[in-house]
């Protein structure tokens, strides 16, 4: 079998999905859920509009009069955005009104200040004033009636959501609680950035890939810890990680190696291994497991390009997924030219993101110096998943596209 038995990236995903729970609710202040995902029903405080809108700056009066022939207005007054209603006092007047004011009584119609002239306390409509009912006027109830359902629980938090909480008179909402997260590098050999290095050592650059991957999608509850390959040192370490966050992400110490203690120490502290290895390049070592609290451990490959692919593969969908976001965070993308891979297993090839004229999106290959080379990775988009070969995928070819 070309595979050696290992499971598919597909299964991978479901195995993670199936174990991963709804994350639990937590109430926040508006301001802070942007991003997030709605965990109640929002309906509307009152009609919406709540009144009878002005839509344009200019004048208001009876458009039944203006339609007689009456053309020449004297200015009653102004109607100003946030100001009690007024009234007309004759239908020969007209009431100055602002965009956002209520619409006064005895008024139903508003021409803007373009279509008026005014002299002496007059105003006089101009030829081209539309003189219909309702014409400039955003009529109460006309988005939305009192009650009616605005968003439905699981809706994404974007801008226009949180307006709309917000016009509902919110203050906080409930939405997904976010999970503690706690990025782990191993590796005996790796110096942080600013740190004096030795030849023989490299930068601990995946955490800060990691991080950064987390806090763009919003998620900030993070720890950031680096164990050495000592199966003490990472026993005491990930005991206590465990104790305290939801979701482990490493990065190393998984693969083959004879320092690579991840898997063992993970049994030892009761995390139930799900899977060990995928059919897939780059990041076959790929471990998942979960932990007695129900904690998502990611043991991901430390080899730069393997570990920032099966973050963004299984790792970023899982989370999203267990926050109720709905819908999936993968693509459909053609591929721009021809690639000719020869894998028996699931091939992550990374890509730009190009438009052509008629707004389609292409895929161009960018394939890296092996699943060390990340610094290939620079100015790409994502990666496609091409399935097992030895295959040529022609221009066109469509796959599933994922972005950093
Ligand atoms: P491992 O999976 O621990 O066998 O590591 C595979 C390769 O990835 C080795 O060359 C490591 O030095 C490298 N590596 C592991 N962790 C990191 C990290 N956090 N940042 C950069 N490179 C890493
Ligand atoms: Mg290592």
């Amino acid at each position: 079998m070309p595979t050696h038995g290992l499971i598919t990236p597909r299964l991978a995903e479901e195995m993670i999905g199936s174990r991963l729970k709804l994350r639990p609710i937590e109430s926040l202040p508006l301001t802070r859920c942007g991003g997030g995902v709605l965990r109640e029903d929002i309906c509307a405080e009152r009609d919406q509009p709540p009144f009878d809108r002005v839509a344009m700056d200019g004048i208001a009066g009876d458009s039944d009069n203006w339609r007689r022939g009456q053309r020449r207005l004297k200015l009653q007054g102004v109607q100003a955005a946030g100001a009690p209603q007024t009234t007309l006092a004759r239908k020969d007047h007209v009431i100055e009104v602002m965009t956002g004011a209520i619409m006064p009584v005895g008024c139903d119609c508003v021409v803007p200040v373009e279509q008026i002239d005014v002299d002496d306390g007059y105003a006089t409509l101009k030829p081209s004033a539309v003189l219909t009912p309702f014409h400039n006027v955003h009529r109460r109830g006309s988005d939305a009636q009192r009650g009616s359902l605005l968003l439905a629980c699981g809706a994404h938090l974007r801008a226009p959501e949180i307006a709309i909480a917000a016009s509902a008179g919110k203050t906080q909402l409930r939405i997904s609680c976010q999970p503690a997260v706690a990025v782990v590098s191993t590796g005996d050999e790796l110096v942080e950035p600013g740190e004096p290095i030795a030849d023989f050592q490299v930068r601990r650059s995946n955490a800060y890939a990691i991080v950064a991957s987390l806090l763009q999608r919003g998620l900030n509850r993070i720890t950031d810890r680096h164990i050495r390959d000592d199966e003490s040192e990472l026993t005491q370490q990930l005991a206590l990680l465990l104790h305290t966050h939801d979701i482990l992400i490493l990065s190393g110490g998984v693969s083959m190696g004879r320092f690579d203690f991840v898997p063992r120490v993970l049994k030892q502290l009761g995390v139930e291994e799900v899977f060990h290895r995928i059919a897939q390049r780059p990041g076959a070592p790929m471990w998942f497991g979960t932990g007695p609290q129900g904690q998502a451990v990611f043991g991901l490959p430390g080899n730069p390009v393997s570990t920032l692919t099966c973050l963004i593969r299984y790792v970023m969908p899982a989370i999203a997924v267990s926050m109720g976001m709905p819908g999936g965070v993968s693509e459909r993308l053609a591929l721009a030219a021809p690639v000719t891979i020869d894998s028996p297993r699931t091939y992550f090839l990374p890509v730009c993101i190009e438009h052509d004229e008629s707004g389609r999106s292409w895929a161009t290959a960018r394939p890296t110096n092996g699943s060390g080379d990340f610094l290939s990775l620079a100015g790409t988009d994502g990666f496609v998943e091409l399935p097992p070969g030895p295959n040529t995928y022609p221009r066109g070819f469509l796959s599933t596209g994922y972005r950093w």
